[in-house]
């Protein structure tokens, strides 16, 4: 079902060709000014940043952002509720928060004109991954504290797109409205655009004129991707963007798919290396760091990300000249240690989606059994299509390569498809680890 890409490239128009094809010259100048009112009004407006920069010296361009001070996920943590606010609390428009599992939840909170730049940024990732003002496009995102879903319908209003607030959950729901409207785009989760994508596929039915996914989230990989794309008969692009920031929209792939375009006005990326926090060059690998140029109520200078990518500066082949980031290996805080080795689940599902028997429906159990050693158990669906002759020769294959790649051993096992429980609702569970837990 793959689609020509080619020819639904030049049919995307630009959402803000002023900011988004700006020289990078002009942009990068851009991008100083606003750092430097944006560190004047930080030490002006904020407790913690005051003292922060107290004895730093202020910034004069945008070459002296690597002497600012970062901004880490814990300061936002302690200063909740609202410590990081740069605005009074009656500026506020809307308040956002992040999905905590352990401690505070982490607040996204907006004034008017933040809400505004939110939705243009939606409305630009919108275009990027092949959107049309005058198109339909299905939120499949929850709407709610969580970002996704409401900063993609804003996005899509901004972009003059009929937008179906389907949210998340509820997937006979989706699918009918998918196979009755004419619908171009969904958003989603990748896992729950593939549980789409299957339910179709299992019921014989099909969308009526879906062509584009935007997907994002949660961490995901290329051979992912290429399995939901041939699964539901579109094009799918990546976004990125985390709550500390502004939510969705700090960089969606476009239709090229040569790395993530970051919203350069906006959003200030750099990469460092993680250990020595020293800036890396276009095209080596770090950890990303992103500062917010034009946020009112909660800027952030500096924030570490613990997401690892590399960025490079050159025009794209869309016209766009704003930096683009490759796909992101997963935070670091994802990132297991199993038996002394780091181990990110996305490095997992890249050998799982290598085989062709195998769907992208797997799980990671870790668990820490009497003797002392840690032990990985990998769980793993093949397609309902591919008949499986020798199971455990399959699996000692695939349990090699893992090996091979993860540089420790594993117990690998096939399951029958539907094995493993779907998610409808948020982000896909793909990590079971039990050795925090008693009993
Ligand atoms: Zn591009």
């Amino acid at each position: 079902m793959a689609k020509n890409v080619s020819s639904t490239i030049a049919a995307a128009p630009i959402f803000q060709p002023e900011y988004e094809t700006l020289e990078r010259h002009a942009l990068e100048a851009l991008q100083g000014e606003r750092l430097v009112a944006l560190v004047e009004r930080l030490r002006e407006a904020n407790a913690l940043y005051r003292e922060r920069l107290a004895g730093v010296q202020m910034p004069q361009s945008l070459a002296d952002l690597p002497g600012l001070p970062f901004t880490r996920k814990t300061d936002l943590r302690d200063a909740y509720p609202l410590g990081m606010l740069a605005v009074g609390e009656t500026s506020l428009a809307r308040i956002h928060a992040s999905s905590g599992t352990t401690g505070n939840p982490t607040i996204g909170a907006y004034t008017k004109r933040d809400l505004e730049i939110f939705a243009e940024v939606n409305a630009r990732s919108l275009a990027l991954g092949g959107i049309r003002p005058g198109e339909m496009f299905q939120v499949a995102w929850g709407y709610g504290l969580f970002t996704g879903g409401l900063g993609m319908h804003g996005g899509g209003e901004a972009l003059g797109a009929c937008v179906i607030p389907a949210s998340s959950g509820n997937t006979a729901r989706q699918l009918q409205l998918l196979e009755t409207l004419p619908i171009a785009g969904i958003g989603a989760t990748p896992s729950y655009a593939l549980v789409i994508a299957e339910r179709f596929r299992a019921e014989g039915r099909r969308p009526k004129a879906l062509r584009y996914a935007i997907c994002g989230a949660e961490a995901w990989t290329k051979e992912m991707r290429a399995e939901l794309e041939d699964a539901l008969g579109v094009v799918a692009t990546n976004i990125y963007g985390l709550t500390e920031i502004i939510g969705p929209g700090v960089a969606n792939e476009c239709l090229h798919k040569t790395g993530l375009h970051v919203q350069d006005d906006h959003f200030l990326a750099e990469i460092l290396d993680p250990e020595t926090q020293t800036p890396l060059g276009d095209g080596e690998r770090g950890e990303l760091v992103i500062t917010t140029l034009t946020r009112e109520a909660m800027p952030v200078l500096r924030y570490r990300t613990g997401d690892l990518t590399r960025m490079w500066r050159e025009p794209c082949a869309c016209g766009r000249t704003t930096s683009r980031i490759d796909w992101l290996t997963g935070r670091v805080d994802d990132m297991l240690v199993i038996r002394g080795v780091n181990v990110f689940p996305t490095a997992i599902e890249e050998v799982l989606l290598g085989f062709a028997e195998l769907s992208a429906n797997y799980r990671i159990i870790v668990d820490r059994p009497s003797a002392g050693l840690d032990a990985m158990t990998i769980e793993v669906e093949h397609h309902a299509a591919s008949a499986i002759d020798d199971r455990s020769a399959l699996e000692r294959r695939i349990a090699r390569k893992l090996n091979d790649v993860l540089l420790i051993s594993c117990e690998l096992r096939v399951l029958v498809p539907g094995a493993i429980e779907r998610i409808e609702a948020g982000k896909a569970k793909r990590v079971y680890d039990r050795r925090t837990v008693s009993g």
